[in-house]
């Protein structure tokens, strides 16, 4: 085997995941960590693979998509996810961890382990001839960030996001919805219409205005751009701001009664197989469940299942789509990149997308060509997600939209189809290393 070297940039999840598992290999692996000389706003100490807000890695139930993810990574041996089992603690279905304990048990895992070199110190520039591993995050530094932007384009590295919640198609409830684009232009299906009467509109604006939001972190406080308000503080302005706005009916006529709504929230095609919406418009700083109580306040959305809610915060993020192949490299270079970076979002997917970024330095540089993550596996479905075009790409967590699956299935056919596909697809899989 090798013994080239892969430089890990970034000791956070998807790093620390991504460097373990190419050290299993038999690669040795340079691992960057600018902390604690130099800290992010978030982040509060040197340790590795440090968790910065929640301690927990969600539902285990192989019936949620988050479970059967977890449950997949373990199949297949993500050391990280291993670690997190390992400290875990009591919280009902979930997956909840002692952090001080895990940041240990990793960072033991990469100091022990005699493959890795774990070199404290920020990175602020790339050898494109080297195979590197970029897993700098949410909070990558300024310094590497500039530096990237030169590399991709100003365009294609967001430093912000700005989430509408995203809806299965599935959940919508077309007794009070209908698909038109505004005065008949462009594809149909792109849209998908929820009208409002005047007074499901004022109750809705009402709940709006009285709702709870997530407190902004410090660093963030600056962060709202007058063009991107959140939807409460859109109703905050006044009680005709959103029918005149983002919820104005103009151009959306009801096509068989041909009425004209008095407000209608537009939902738009978030995928490209139709399974998924998100509500335009809608980016809000909303308590997740506040989220669904108010959004299903309209008709179409009584039902709605949230494959994710929205959310507006600072995030480094790059339009993986538009830059990236669909081994999330970067064209000419031995770069491949994991983790938020990439715009999979959440603990579970970060550890995901470093284990794939490993298989996928792993066999450019033994020139493995027939190794590829199935389809229809939890990580399969999420990477194509980040790699398909999509002009509309935000940040995505794993949720059962992103699956591919016959249409003609009823909602709960779909989820077994899902589960036992998936299942099937992995049965045989090995890493290329095994
Ligand atoms: C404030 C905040 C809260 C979040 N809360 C949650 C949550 O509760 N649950 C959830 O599922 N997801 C959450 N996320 C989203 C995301 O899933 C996590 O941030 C996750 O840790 C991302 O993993 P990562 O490996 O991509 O990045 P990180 O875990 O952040 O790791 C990146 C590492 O790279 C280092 N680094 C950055 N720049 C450089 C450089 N130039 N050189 C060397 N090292 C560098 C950083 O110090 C850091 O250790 C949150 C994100 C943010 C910003």
């Amino acid at each position: 085997m090798s013994t080239a070297t892969v430089q890990v940039i970034g000791g956070g999840l998807a790093g620390s995941e991504a460097a373990l598992q190419l050290a299993s290999a038999g690669i040795n692996v340079q691992l960057f960590e600018m902390r604690p000389d130099v800290m992010t706003p978030a982040h509060k100490t040197g340790g590795l693979a440090e968790l910065v807000c929640s301690n927990s890695f969600k539902g285990n139930a192989l019936t949620s998509a988050h479970g059967l993810f977890k449950h997949e990574l373990l199949e297949v041996g993500s050391k990280l996810l291993k670690l997190a089992q390992k400290c875990s603690i009591r919280a009902g279905e979930s997956l909840a961890v002692d952090r001080v304990k895990f940041s240990e048990l990793v960072e033991n895992a990469i100091s022990s382990n005699p493959n890795i070199q774990l070199v404290r110190e920020e990175k602020s520039n790339l050898d494109s001839q080297t195979y590197t591993i970029i897993a700098t995050g949410p909070l990558t530094s300024p310094t590497l960030s500039h530096w990237l932007m030169d590399k991709i384009g100003k365009k294609s590295l967001a430093f912000f996001d700005s989430i509408s919640p995203v809806v299965d198609t599935d959940s919508i409830d077309f007794s009070h919805a209908y698909y038109k684009n505004r005065w008949e232009k462009g594809d149909t299906e792109d849209f998908i219409n929820c009208p409002l009467d005047e007074h499901t509109y004022h109750l809705f604006v009402d709940a709006l205005t009285k709702a709870d939001t997530i407190e902004e972190k410090p660093f963030e406080k600056k962060e709202l751009f007058e063009g991107c308000l959140p939807i409460e503080e859109l109703a905050r302005r006044g009680p005709q701001t959103l029918s005149f706005g983002p919820m104005r009916p103009v151009g959306l006529m009801h096509p068989t009664t041909g009425e004209k709504p008095y407000a209608v929230l537009q939902l738009r095609a978030e995928n490209r197989e139709k399974t998924l919406y998100n509500l335009v418009g809608c980016q809000t700083r909303l308590k997740q469940h506040t989220q669904k109580e108010i959004f299903q306040l309209i008709p179409a959305l009584r039902n709605a299942t949230f494959a994710r809610y929205g959310a507006m915060h600072r995030n480094t993020f790059i339009d993986s789509p538009s830059v990236l192949d669909n081994k999330l490299g970067l064209p000419g270079t031995r770069w491949f990149f994991a983790g938020q970076l990439t715009g999979a979002e959440g603990y579970t997917e970060a550890v995901a997308t470093g284990l794939f970024a490993a298989t996928m330095v792993y066999n450019d540089m033994t020139n493995i060509k027939d190794f590829s993550w199935p389809s229809e596996s939890c990580l399969g479905a999420l990477t194509k997600f980040l790699t398909l075009p999509n002009e509309q790409f935000q940040p995505m967590n794993l949720n059962f939209g992103l699956f591919p699956r016959p249409e003609k299935l009823k909602k709960s056919q779909k989820k077994e189809f899902i589960i036992s596909t998936r299942q099937n697809a992995m049965k045989d899989f090995r890493l290329p290393w095994e």
